[in-house]
């Protein structure tokens, strides 16, 4: 018999109760008694889930209150002095890591101020993990029993789960060194850290778990010979009598330029993902030995599209007929927890787009349905399959995903369009001329907070409870105080604030043509931030302006320059599900084209610094280097001209890219006159000088947006300093790391002030 696995579930719930009861106890407003409840409820909701779907195997341990890397970190005790040193309780300690803490004395307590670890995108997905960061002290030991207790957990439900853990290569390879020892390779720790998780397996095999999922996603990535190395010890220390057995898996790339890492490992099975690499079967069956288990990821956990399940179906044949039925496992191709939970609350797409579309809950009956077809023949679901036929063939004939103006249109793109009229020297003449910005300006990257009034109004007008009228003009109420704020706090370029913005990428897929927008369909992005991704569904164009409104009437009651907010093609993309039937390429050439009216539009309206945020450009890049990587940066950066060339000289563009390891020279073809950079958390003195290069003008991210943290002025001079050390000043700008979107307003008019007078103590220096 063929089972069926899923790698991991959305840990978020249908209606985002991870998010509800996480923020009600960082606000005090719930006790870590009803977190836990609802955290429990939520697992046992997704396991029973699974369980009468039909899939044989089921994880656990997928869940976390924040993210699964960091409950790794928890686990190990790999928790940095400035953390544990405030004794909180583990759950505290926890939080303090993902999102920082900074509260006031008690009686009973000394006031804790500590920043967040630093956090990085999962892979090329929308996740971010908090990265492990092993200090000189690090000391290994097991700290805790999450695992074991969720698998006792599920089994009390009656159901026998396969535990997923970050397997020890991949968790010391994706983390970092400490800023106390930034020589430290931590790959080099293996030998101290692999005691641990055998006593960790060996407790999971005490308490019943037979099988042990053990995530080695970084075998997908460019491996350097130590940690290649690394696999054959890791796991013949880990495989013993004492241990379950080890299921290796990988995810969201091709393995075969690691294929040796993992041949002749003593783990019970393998699995990779064949929707992205396909063409890795027959080499990812060569490195099996004749005992070794095949897991297929064929039902894809990245994107919501059906699976296509005559063509999984005939897929996961021909791996039987290589290694034999007894050896193969049909499975998501990585954990779900990238796809929205349920289609079964979205009321408003029409039935007819909703048909193409299997979410978490969905995919999981495709899973079971290709492995009973496989198992019983495909007569025993002959309806199922007819109706996913008949699915796949009306998307493909449907007049919604294809419109010839917008094809003819992207078919006449040329060369002058991805090109500004001049050089980056003559437009700075031209953009001061008019323009007022002082040396060291300062500027925000778009958002202000995003308060509950903002949401409960928003809310109210998508429901219709309200007019456009009265809605439009409590977005004016809002723009006009956010702008008064900025005149008052001292900014220099301003902003609107962004209020009539749910997320910077749904707020435009929900104006565009082409897209389709979900209800409920959260995923995670990190913590307790979760997008709605806009899916799209046909070729894109622009029905009309998006933004000029706003920008128009915000650059109308101020002097200051105001700066207009749009997001770049990559990002749109990148932060949307793409459609599967046309390659990226011209679905970002859509875009930009849609976008270009829209700077036009703004320029026209009398905007003159105009930013697209492209936030998303690093995370699309191909996770190995060679030609589709080089590909993608290609196309990527000729779609960000494409949409920001067309202006005069006299326009100001900025872009903003937020997260770590951006590529100097891909944000240098860009060509913006100003970039942003996420920096306030990079420890590493070397990264500093990475973007000294950069010919244009820069603002490096000088506090962390992530967290409620006020730095003092005295930090931000500091900063400053060392960014002078590598920087001419006249090139730099003054900014956070990001939107501040997710920030409270106590915190954001401190910390602007505060960077707004370190700028200011600047200015008079020079
Ligand atoms: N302009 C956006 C904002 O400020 C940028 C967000 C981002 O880069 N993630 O919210
Ligand atoms: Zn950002």
């Amino acid at each position: 018999m063929v089972q069926s696995a899923v790698l991991g579930f959305p840990r978020i719930g249908p209606f985002r109760e991870l998010k509800k009861t996480t923020e009600a106890y960082w606000s005090g407003k719930a006790t870590v008694e009803e977190l836990f409840k609802v955290g429990k409820e939520l697992r046992e909701k997704n396991w029973k889930l699974q369980k009468e779907a039909g899939v044989d195997i089921i994880p656990s341990n997928d869940f976390s209150f924040y993210d699964h890397v960091l409950d790794h970190s928890l686990l190990f005790n790999v928790i940095p002095e400035r953390y544990s040193k405030y004794e909180l309780a583990p759950i505290d300690t926890f939080f303090a890591m993902g999102r920082g803490l900074q509260r006031p004395a008690t009686d009973s307590a000394p006031a804790v101020d500590v920043p967040a670890t630093e956090m990085v995108k999962w892979f090329d997905s929308n996740y971010h993990y908090v990265r492990p960061t092993f200090s000189k002290n690090v000391e290994f030991k097991l700290n805790g029993s999450k695992p074991i207790d969720e698998f006792l957990e599920a089994k009390a439900l009656g159901i026998h789960t396969r535990p997923v853990l970050v397997g020890p290569v991949s968790y010391l390879f994706l983390g970092k060194a400490d800023k106390d020892n930034l020589d430290l390779e931590p790959i080099t720790l293996l030998d101290q850290l692999l005691p641990v998780y055998a006593e960790l397996l060996a407790k999971l095999k005490e308490a019943g778990a037979d099988t042990v999922q053990i995530d080695e996603p970084v075998l997908v990535l460019d491996l350097p010979t130590e940690v290649q190395a690394a696999y054959k010890k890791a796991y013949e220390f880990l495989v013993s009598e004492t241990a379950p057995k080890l299921f290796l898996t990988t995810y969201f790339g091709d393995v075969r330029p690691n294929i040796e890492a993992i041949k002749g490992l003593p783990v019970a099975g393998f699995h990779a993902d064949f929707v992205r690499v396909p063409e890795q079967l027959d080499d990812v069956v060569a490195a099996l030995s004749e005992t070794q288990i095949l897991s297929v990821g064929i039902v894809n956990g990245r994107n919501i599209w059906k699976c296509n399940l005559a063509k999984a179906i005939d897929f996961v044949k021909s791996a039987i007929e290589k290694v034999g039925a007894e050896r193969v496992i049909v499975a998501t191709s990585s954990s779900l927890l990238h796809t929205p939970v349920t289609l079964a609350n979205e009321k408003k797409i029409s039935a007819e787009i909703k048909d193409w579309f299997a979410f978490a809950t969905e995919k999981l009956s495709e899973v079971v349905v290709i492995a009973k077809a496989i198992t019983e023949g495909a007569d025993s679901v002959a309806d199922v399959l007819a109706a996913n036929a008949a699915s796949i063939s009306a998307r493909e004939s449907s007049s919604i995903t294809n419109d010839p103006a917008v094809r003819e249109r992207v078919s006449k793109i040329t060369d002058s369009m991805i090109t500004r009229k001049s050089p980056f020297a003559v437009r700075l003449a031209a953009q001061k001329a008019h323009l007022d910005i002082p040396l060291f300006p300062t500027t925000t990257i778009g958002s202000f907070p995003q308060t509950k009034d903002i949401r409960i109004i928003r809310n109210k007008f998508t429901k219709g409870e309200i007019s456009a009228e009265e809605y439009e003009k409590f977005i004016e109420k809002e723009i006009a105080s956010v702008v008064k704020f900025q005149e008052e706090v001292g900014l220099d370029v301003l902003v609107h604030g962004e209020p009539e913005r749910n997320d910077m990428v749904q707020y435009f897929g929900e104006k565009f043509n082409g897209y389709v927008f979900t209800s409920n369909g959260w995923v995670q992005s990190y913590g307790s931030r979760y997008v709605r991704p806009p899916i799209i569904v046909g070729d894109v164009s622009r029905p009309g302006p998006i933004t000029v409104k706003e920008s128009k009437y915000a650059q109308s009651i101020t002097k200051k320059p105001m700066k207009g907010m749009l997001t770049g093609p990559v990002t749109c993309l990148r932060w949307s599900f793409p459609r599967d039937d046309i390659p990226n390429k011209i679905q970002a050439q859509q875009l930009a084209l849609a976008l270009l009216d829209e700077v036009q539009d703004l320029e026209a309206a009398g905007v003159y610094v105009i930013q697209v945020d492209e936030p998303a450009i690093r995370e699309g890049l191909p996770l190995r280097a060679g030609a589709e990587r080089d590909d993608y940066v290609k196309w990527a950066v000729e779609s960000f001209r494409l949409a920001t060339s067309g202006v005069e000289d006299k326009t100001q563009i900025h872009s903003h890219f937020c997260y770590s390891d951006l590529d100097p020279n891909h944000i240098k073809a860009l060509d913006a006159d100003v970039v942003s950079i996420e920096f306030s958390k990079k420890d590493d003195p070397n990264y500093i000088q990475e973007f000294s290069e950069y010919p244009n003008h820069i603002g490096l991210g000088l506090f962390d947006i992530h967290s409620p943290r006020v730095p003092p002025k005295e930090e931000f001079v500091q900063r400053i300093n060392e960014i002078l050390k590598v920087y001419p000043k006249e090139n730099l700008w003054i900014n956070p790391d990001c939107g501040l979107k997710t920030r409270g307003w106590t915190e954001t008019r401190a910390s602007l002030q505060n960077m707004v007078d370190a700028a200011k103590e600047f200015r008079a220096k020079y």
